[in-house]
C-alpha cells in the first residue's frame, strides 16, 4: 500500500491532549518526542485502565472464584479476544500472553527449537534483525549444532530476496525476520519470505515489534506460524504483548516455562499440561498491563491504522526532504517501502554527541547501534541517530529537529 497516497485525516492537536506526558517542558523547552520505536507514550485512557485496576479488581486471575478474581479475568480475556481480532487469528487461544517480542522470540527459539531441531538443520534470519532476533537462535544452534544463516541486506537497507531464496533448503526449519526494522525502518516483504519459507518446508517467525503500530496485516492473510509483538511499542504498557502461534504447532511444542497456571495435574511422578493459551502462561502474569493494553487496541482500532499510517508516511516523506537538504547528513535506510523511522549520521560528530544537544533543546531522539549491531557493522559505522514517529506527531516537530541540527552542525563545524 502506498501510504501517502492516502490523506491522513487525523485531527492531531486532538489527538497530542490524549497524552499528558507530552505536555511538559524538558530543559526548558517543548518535548518533542521521537524515539517512539523505541518505545511510544501512552495516552490517558491506557493510564486510567492501570489505576482502575488497581483501584478496584485487583485479584489474581483464572483460580479465583470471588467477584474480583473474576472480574480481573473476565477484563484480562477481553485482551486476548480484542488482540485476536486486531492480528486476525483464528483461535483466541492462538495468543499467548508474554513480556514482549524478546520473550516471545525466546520461547519460539527455546521450545519448537529444542522440540524440533536436530544437527545440521538451518535457521534463516536477515542482517537488519534487532538483537533479539538473533541472540536466541544463536542460543539453540549452539545447543542443538544448528547453523545460522544471514540474508545479505543492500546499502539502502533491503533484503536480498534473490539470496534469501539461495539460501533456503531442505535443511531449513525455521525463518525468522522482522516485519519493519527499527534501525532503517524497511518494510519487509513478509508475505513473499512466507511463502517461499514454505515451500521449503520450514517454520516462519515474524518480530512484529515495529509494524503493531503502525501496519495493516493479518496473521492468517500472511499465513505466518508465529508473530511476536510487545504492547510499548502501540501504545500500551511495558512488560506485556504477546506470542501469536497457530493452533497446530504450538500444541506440539513442550512449556517453556513451568509453574502455575500451565499444569493440568501435578504429581511428582507425573505433570501433566494445561491446554492452550495456559499451557506457556506460567506463574501469575502481568495483569494489570495485559488488561490495560486492550485500551491500546481500542485507541489504534478507533483511529484506523490506515489514518495512522498515512500520517506517519507524510511525518517521514517531511523529515527526508528536509534533512536531504543538509549536506552533512547522510541518511541511513533509504528503503522504497518504510515505516516512520529514520536514522542519518552527521560526518565527524558522534551520535551521542547529537542525541545530547538535541535532549538540550528538548528533543528527545534515540542514538546508538539501536541493538542492530551487525547491522551497523555492515554500515561501516557505530551507531546513528534516530527519528522515529508516531501518530501525535508533527511536522513542526519535524522543522524543530531539522532546525535543532542546523545549529548543532553549525557550532560543532
Ligand atoms: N525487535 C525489534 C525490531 C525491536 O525494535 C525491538 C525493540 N526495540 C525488539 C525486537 C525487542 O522488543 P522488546 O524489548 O519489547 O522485547
Amino acid at each position: 500500500m502506498d501510504t501517502l497516497a492516502i490523506k491522513s485525516t487525523l485531527d492531531i492537536s486532538k489527538i497530542r491532549k490524549q497524552f499528558p506526558v507530552l505536555n511538559q517542558q524538558v530543559n526548558g523547552k517543548p518535548l518533542v518526542y521521537l524515539d517512539n520505536a523505541a518505545t511510544n507514550q501512552k495516552p490517558q485512557r491506557v493510564i486510567d485502565a492501570l489505576t482502575t485496576y488497581y483501584e478496584k479488581d485487583n485479584a489474581n486471575i483464572h483460580r479465583g472464584i470471588h467477584t474480583l478474581a473474576e472480574r480481573a479475568t473476565k477484563a484480562y480475556e477481553t485482551t486476548r479476544h480484542s488482540m485476536q481480532a486486531f492480528i486476525g487469528a483464528k483461535h483466541v487461544e492462538e495468543i499467548i500472553f508474554t513480556r514482549g517480542v524478546t520473550e516471545s522470540i525466546n520461547l519460539v527459539a527455546s521450545s519448537y527449537g529444542r522440540a524440533f531441531l536436530k544437527a545440521g538443520d538451518e535457521i534463516i534470519i536477515s542482517g537488519m534483525e534487532h538483537h533479539s532476533n538473533i541472540v536466541p537462535w544463536q542460543l539453540i544452534c549452539e545447543e542443538k549444532g544448528a547453523l545460522l544463516k544471514v540474508i545479505p541486506v543492500n546499502d539502502i537497507g533491503e533484503i536480498d530476496f534473490v539470496a534469501f531464496q539461495k539460501l533456503l533448503s531442505d535443511k531449513t526449519k525455521i525463518v525468522a525476520v522482522n516485519h519493519a526494522s527499527n534501525s532503517l525502518g524497511t518494510i519487509n516483504p513478509i508475505k513473499e519470505i512466507i511463502a517461499s519459507a514454505h515451500k521449503s518446508g520450514a517454520v516462519v517467525l515474524i518480530d512484529g515489534a515495529q509494524a503493531s503500530a503502525h501496519l495493516t496485516f493479518n496473521v492468517q492473510e500472511l499465513d505466518c506460524d508465529f508473530y511476536c509483538i510487545s504492547s510499548h511499542k502501540m501504545y500500551g504498557p511495558t512488560g506485556t504483548g504477546i506470542l501469536y502461534g497457530k493452533k497446530e504447532l504450538l500444541e506440539k511444542m513442550p512449556p517453556y516455562m513451568g509453574g502455575g497456571e500451565m499444569i493440568k495435574e501435578v504429581t511428582f511422578a507425573k505433570t501433566t499440561y494445561n491446554d492452550l493459551p495456559h499451557k506457556f502462561e506460567a506463574g501469575t502474569p502481568n495483569i494489570a498491563d495485559v488488561i490495560a493494553l486492550n485500551e491500546a487496541i481500542a485507541f489504534i482500532n478507533e483511529l484506523g491504522k490506515e489514518n495512522i499510517a498515512a500520517h506517519e508516511a507524510e511525518l517521514l516523506a517531511y523529515t527526508v526532504e528536509k534533512l536531504s537538504t543538509m549536506p552533512d547528513i547522510t541518511l541511513i535506510g533509504t528503503a522504497k517501502h518504510k515505516v516512520s523511522v529514520q536514522s542519518f549520521i552527521i560526518e565527524g560528530v558522534h551520535h551521542f554527541d547529537i542525541g545530547q544537544m538535541l535532549d538540550a533543546r528538548g528533543i528527545a531522539v534515540r542514538t546508538g547501534h539501536h541493538c542492530t549491531q551487525p547491522l551497523m557493522d555492515q554500515f561501516g559505522i557505530e551507531g546513528t541517530v534516530r527519528a522515529s514517529y508516531s501518530v501525535y506527531n508533527t511536522k513542526a516537530e519535524v522543522d524543530q529537529l531539522a532546525e535543532g541540527l542546523e545549529r548543532i552542525i553549525k557550532f560543532l563545524k
